[in-house]
C-alpha cells in the first residue's frame, strides 16, 4: 500500500502517493479553492484529499504547511499564506476524516526530508538551507528531525550585524530580508522593472553580487560551525535562479569557516528542481513516522 504525500502551498495544494520509488499521479489544486470555501480550512482539505483518493486506500498521509505548528504536529499555530489553517487541529481533522495515521510538519522539513534521500544524505547531520520567498531551514539527524523546544528552525531571521533592513517578521535586519526571493523581487522592481525575476543576478553588478554572497556566506557559515553538517542541502527557487553564485558562495563560506575542519569537508549539495519534491517528502517523512 502507498503514502499519500500533500503539499500545502500559499497558491497550489500538490498531492501524490507513494510506494517506496518516485510520486505517482501528481495532482495541483489551487489552495484558494481548497481552503476558501464555507466549511472550513480543515474540512476543505480532508475533502480535497477524499476526492483525490476516490475510495483508494493509503497507509497514512503526510502533509507539509508552509508555517510553524505545535512541536507535537498536532496543532497548526501560524501559516502567514493560508491564515484559515491557523489554531486549527489539523492532523485530528484529517485522521477522523480519512481513518488513517495524518503526520503533519513544516513545509521544509518535508522538503530536506525527501532531498536528503534522493542526495544520499541518510546518515549524520543535514542541513536544509532553502531559500525561497524567504529563508527556511531544518535539520535532520539520521534522517530524524531534530526539534527544538519550539519546533522552529528559521536560518532567515538570523540577525545581521550592522543592517536594519525591516523584515515581515517585525524585527529588523534579519538575513532574509538581503537574501531571499522577496529582497531580490524588491531590488528588481526598483532597478529593472522589465527583468524577469529568474535573471536577477545576471543583472547585479560585480559589487552586489558580492555583498549578497557576503551575507549568505556568514549566516549559513553561522550554522556550519555550530552542526558540523555531512552536507548542506541548498533548496528553493532563488538557488535554482540564473546567476545563483554557487561557486562564490562556496568559496567564501570556506573562507570564513574554520580550518581545517569544517573548511575542507563543507559540502553545498542542490537537490534536483521538482515541483512534487514537496509532496515526495511529505509521503517519505509520513512513511518513517508510521515505522516509528
Ligand atoms: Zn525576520
Amino acid at each position: 500500500m502507498s503514502v499519500l504525500g500533500v503539499d500545502v502551498g500559499g497558491t497550489f495544494l500538490r498531492m501524490g502517493l507513494y510506494g517506496g520509488d518516485a510520486v505517482e499521479r501528481p495532482v495541483k489544486r489551487l489552495s484558494a479553492e481548497v481552503f476558501g470555501g464555507e466549511e472550513g480550512a480543515a474540512e476543505g482539505l480532508a475533502r480535497a484529499l477524499r476526492d483525490y483518493l476516490a475510495g483508494e486506500r493509503v497507509e497514512a498521509v503526510g502533509v507539509g504547511v508552509p508555517g510553524t505548528l505545535s512541536r507535537d504536529g498536532a496543532t497548526v499555530l501560524n501559516v502567514p499564506n493560508i491564515p484559515a489553517l491557523n489554531g486549527l487541529p489539523l492532523r485530528a481533522a484529517l485522521e477522523a476524516a480519512l481513518g488513517v495515521p495524518v503526520f503533519v510538519e513544516n513545509d521544509i522539513t518535508m522538503l530536506l526530508t525527501g532531498d536528503a534521500l534522493r542526495l544520499g544524505l541518510t546518515e549524520g547531520v543535514v542541513y536544509g538551507f532553502y531559500l525561497g520567498t524567504g529563508l527556511g531551514g531544518a535539520v535532520l539527524v539520521d534522517g530524524e528531525l531534530l526539534r527544538g523546544r519550539s519546533g522552529l528552525c528559521e536560518p532567515g531571521h538570523m540577525p545581521v550585524y550592522g543592517l536594519d533592513r525591516p523584515c515581515g517578521c517585525g524585527k529588523r535586519g534579519c538575513a532574509q530580508a538581503y537574501v531571499a526571493g522577496k529582497a531580490l523581487q524588491e531590488l528588481r522592481d526598483a532597478r529593472w522593472p522589465e527583468l524577469p525575476i529568474e535573471k536577477v543576478f545576471t543583472a547585479m553588478s560585480e559589487g552586489e553580487l558580492a555583498d549578497y554572497v557576503e551575507i549568505l556566506a556568514n549566516v549559513l557559515v553561522s550554522a556550519v560551525q555550530i552542526l558540523d553538517p555531512e552536507a548542506v542541502v541548498m533548496g528553493g527557487g532563488v538557488c535554482a535562479m540564473e546567476g545563483f553564485p554557487r561557486e562564490a558562495l562556496l568559496r567564501r563560506a570556506r573562507e570564513l569557516c574554520m580550518a581545517p575542519v569544517p573548511a575542507g569537508t563543507l559540502r553545498l549539495l542542490y537537490p534536483p528542481q521538482d515541483p512534487f519534491s514537496g509532496v515526495y517528502g511529505a509521503a517519505v517523512f509520513a512513511g518513517r513516522a508510521l515505522k516509528r
